[in-house]
């Protein structure tokens, strides 16, 4: 029944024949749809405090889903600016052309993280963008964050993907003038362990920062930073091989 659940979110947008048509750079978009990229937005309504393995080679287990943090100022669940982001950054995408799989378009369903992954990999995605919010009690921090699977162990196969995109993204987004604490390779996050594909989480910033949380509550300000992932991905796909003219 789960699977049948998580199977029936998976949206494939393909892009139409008209959008072509008018877009001057159809040949990159033709180009673009050989890309699959899966965009994970973190959490869902109701976390689920159902154990999980945190890795197909360990007993260590983890919830299915924690509950996120939430705006110390606005109140906004995590959830809901981790949605609202995905979701323009599955415009952006679809607009150049790339095959994109949402893990969820809905707040209320229950995807544990290896589910996630497991969605990603059977769609047999190029790159999964985890999109999250950070949060400290220290509520002066703030800035993004890019996370990787760590290059040993399970995940040792997907890592040199998955950091060569967040180097781009880390460069691109320090040039856009957003402030970013670094790449940390992580061996403790589920959905990294559970992927075949490479996978980078973007925490966009701390909502424990009121200034902060105000800002990634704000539309333009998520577009900004959606748009910085899209042309990220536009750079990565270029340093693939073979995939350029
Ligand atoms: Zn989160």
């Amino acid at each position: 029944m789960k699977k049948k659940n998580f199977i029936s979110i998976l949206i494939v947008s393909i892009i139409s024949f008209n959008s072509l048509a008018l877009n001057p750079k159809a040949f990159t978009e033709e180009e673009n749809k050989k890309l699959v990229i899966c965009i994970d937005a973190g959490h869902q309504k109701k976390g689920d405090s159902k154990l999980e393995n945190v890795s197909p080679n360990s007993s260590n287990k983890k919830p299915r889903v924690s509950q996120g943090t939430e705006g110390i100022s606005t109140k906004k669940p995590e959830y809901v600016v981790n949605l609202e982001a995905a979701a323009i950054l599955k415009d952006l995408l679809v607009e150049k052309g790339y095959t994109v799989i949402m893990t969820r378009e809905e707040h209320d369903v229950n995807i544990s993280n290896a589910e996630r992954a497991e969605i990603a990999n059977k769609s047999k995605a190029d790159m999964t963008i985890r999109i999250h919010c950070d949060s400290l009690k220290d509520n002066s921090k703030t800035g993004a964050t890019l996370l990787v699977p760590s290059s040993k162990g399970s995940t040792k196969d997907i890592f040199d993907e998955s950091n060569k995109y967040a180097e781009i993204l880390k460069s691109n987004l320090k040039d856009n003038g957003v402030k970013v604490n670094g790449i940390f390779e992580r061996n403790d996050i589920t959905g990294f362990n559970w992927s075949r594909v490479p996978v980078v989480i973007f925490e966009m910033g701390f909502m424990s920062n009121s200034c902060e949380d105000a800002m990634l509550c704000d539309q333009n300000y998520q577009r900004k930073l959606m748009s910085i992932v899209a042309d990220s991905i536009d750079q990565y796909k270029d340093g693939i091989k073979g995939l350029k003219n």
